[in-house]
């Protein structure tokens, strides 16, 4: 099965997302559990979730992606900040078991100076204090482009991560297509190398997700920039590549490209048209 989403608004709430991903020719999507640049939730209203939890096997849908807000940062230099990421940690993971099975991506954070061993040691305790064995959401540290002091670009950061987390079995990877290119790994004339580099360092047991993006920057740029599938420097042939891998190609892939809902339409049924359903 080919699991193909995109990002889409949360404001309508959770059965409108479901519908609008069906209209698409989704099968997945991924949503922020709040205001991406705030920090508000609107109140859980658990009847729309289990309405979309029951669109969602009746169509077959891979595991739904809640995005953190990007505000929250676990490794602050603040001690306020780093307070606001375990309160919306703590609170995101309590909402999100209204959509059982659903994973919940975060970037790993900016250590602001304080040095990549104490940023990956905060982002370790704030980690510990908020998962529980009998969570129904996987948390997925996301791979990050390298941006001024973020933690989590390069596969032996992720992994120092997992390796400081008690409860080890909730913890997962999304791999940013966009990202990893940006940060320096080579996925379009080595795609087989790097996954190998993340199976020897992390482990590909835990990928989980894909975000599926093209980039407007050129390799290791460090800048995260997003750009729309086959227009960017990754191409169409490398997605191409990606999507079909045999290691990857089980695995949900989520857009984030810069789209209305009419452009990521058209980019799943892109998408749709190159994929092999076997190989
Ligand atoms: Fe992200
Ligand atoms: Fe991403
Ligand atoms: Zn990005």
């Amino acid at each position: 099965m080919f699991y193909i989403g995109c990002h889409l608004s949360a404001s309508g709430g959770f059965l409108k997302m479901g519908k609008t991903a069906l209209e698409l020719g989704a099968n997945t999507f991924q949503f922020f559990t709040r205001n991406p640049r705030g920090g508000s939730a609107k109140p859980m209203d658990p009847e729309d979730a289990a309405s979309l939890m029951a669109l969602c096997k009746a169509h077959n849908f891979g595991p739904l992606l809640a995005h953190a807000p990007y505000t929250l940062n676990a490794c602050s230099k603040d001690e306020k900040i780093r307070d606001f990421a375990y309160r919306t940690f703590v609170d995101d993971l309590e909402r999100l078991e209204y959509l059982p099975g659903s994973l919940y991506n975060f970037h790993p954070g900016s250590h602001v100076g304080q040095g990549m061993e104490v940023g990956i040691a905060q982002i370790t305790d704030i980690l510990n204090r908020v998962l529980s064995p009998s969570q129904k959401t996987t948390v997925l540290l996301e791979t990050m482009a390298g941006k001024g002091s973020e933690v989590g670009s390069r596969f032996e950061e992720i992994r120092a991560i997992i390796d400081g987390v008690k409860v080890s079995e909730k913890i997962g990877v999304c791999l940013d297509t966009c990202h990893v290119h940006d940060a320096g790994y080579d996925i379009v004339n080595n795609l087989d190398g790097v996954l190998d580099e993340f199976d020897r360092i992390i482990g590909l047991d835990r990928l989980c997700a894909v975000h599926l993006n093209d980039s407007m920057n050129p390799f290791e740029s460090h800048k995260d920039r997003h750009q729309k599938i086959g227009e960017g420097a990754l191409g169409l042939d490398a997605v191409r590549e990606i999507i079909n891998n045999p290691r990857l190609r089980h695995l949900p892939f989520y857009l984030e490209t810069p789209n209305d809902e009419a452009g990521y339409g058209r980019e799943i049924e892109l998408l749709r048209s190159i994929y092999k359903e076997s190989l």
